[in-house]
C-alpha cells in the first residue's frame, strides 16, 4: 500500500518538466521534496492531483492506477492537495470553505472526525468559524486551507509549499499542524517545499527534485545532514 509515482513525465504546452520522475510515499509517511525555485515541485503535486496531464508513466495508490481519472475522481479516492496559495474560496466563510473539503470524503467519512482534533489543537480556526476566508491572515489561510483538505478524508495529502509567505513563528505553527494531521488521520503525506530545512527536519524521507528530476533521496535526516545538500539547499557553505 502506498501513493507510488513511477517514472512520471509532465509539463506544460511543449515544455517537458518533469522527466522520469519515481517516488512513494507509505501511509503514515511524511515525505519531503525539496529543491530550489524552478525544479519542478508545483508541477509534480498538479500532475498527481490531476490538473496537468502525465505523459508518460504511471500514478498508482492503494486501489491501483489512477493516471486516467479526473481531478474530481481521484479527491474522491482520496489523493487530496492543498495548492500552493492556498485557494480558499474568498467570499465563502471558513466554515463553509470546510464543509466543501467534506463532500470529497465519500465512503470515507465516518468515525472519530480528524476535524474536531485539529480544531482543539488549534482554536483560531473555530474562532474565525463565521468569518469570510479573505478576511484571514496567510498562517489563518493556511491553517483552514489544511483543514479543508482534512475534512476531505485524505489517504495520501499532497502540500504545495504550506510556508509560502509565512512568518518564521506562523511557519512553526504549520508544521506543527502538519505532525498534527499525520498523527490524527494516517494519511500519507507528500510535503513539497523551498524551505527545505524545515522540511527535511519533519520529514521521514525525502527526496531532491533539480531540472525535472529526482537527483537524490533517502532518509530525511541523513540528507539534512550531508554536505552536498547543505550547500545546493541549506545555504550553508
Ligand atoms: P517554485 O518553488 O518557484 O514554485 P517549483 O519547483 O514549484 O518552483 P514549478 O512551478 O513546477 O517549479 O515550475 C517548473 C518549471 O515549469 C519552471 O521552469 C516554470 O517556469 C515552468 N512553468 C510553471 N508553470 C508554467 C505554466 N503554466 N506554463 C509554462 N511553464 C510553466
Amino acid at each position: 500500500m502506498s501513493l507510488v509515482v513511477e517514472n512520471a513525465e509532465s509539463g506544460y504546452d511543449r515544455a517537458p518538466i518533469l522527466s522520469g520522475v519515481s517516488l512513494r510515499v507509505e501511509p503514515g509517511e511524511l515525505v519531503a521534496v525539496v529543491g530550489s525555485n524552478g525544479a519542478g515541485k508545483t508541477t509534480l503535486v498538479r500532475t498527481v492531483v490531476g490538473q496537468l496531464a502525465l505523459r508518460a508513466g504511471d500514478l498508482a495508490d492503494d486501489d491501483g492506477s489512477f493516471a486516467r481519472l479526473s481531478p474530481h475522481r481521484r479527491a474522491k479516492r482520496g489523493v487530496v492537495m492543498v495548492p500552493e496559495g492556498r485557494k480558499l474560496f474568498p467570499r465563502l466563510t471558513v466554515g463553509e470553505n470546510i464543509a466543501l473539503g467534506r463532500r470529497a470524503a465519500g465512503r470515507r467519512a465516518g468515525g472519530e472526525d480528524p476535524v474536531d482534533a485539529l480544531l482543539d489543537a488549534f482554536p483560531i480556526v473555530r474562532e474565525r468559524w463565521g468569518q469570510q476566508a479573505n478576511l484571514l491572515s496567510g498562517g489563518e489561510q493556511q491553517m483552514v486551507a489544511l483543514t479543508r483538505a482534512v475534512a476531505a478524508r485524505p489517504r495520501y495529502l499532497l502540500l504545495d509549499e504550506p510556508s509560502l509567505g509565512l512568518s518564521p513563528l506562523k511557519t512553526l505553527d504549520v508544521f506543527r499542524l502538519i505532525e498534527l494531521i499525520r498523527e490524527r488521520t494516517g494519511a500519507g503525506i507528500l510535503l513539497v517545499e523551498q524551505m527545505a530545512d524545515q522540511a527535511l527536519a519533519a520529514a521521514d524521507r525525502a527526496y531532491v527534485l533539480e531540472h525535472g528530476r529526482i537527483v537524490m533521496e533517502g532518509d530525511a535526516a541523513k540528507l539534512r545532514s550531508s554536505d552536498e545538500v547543505r550547500r545546493a539547499y541549506l545555504g550553508v557553505s
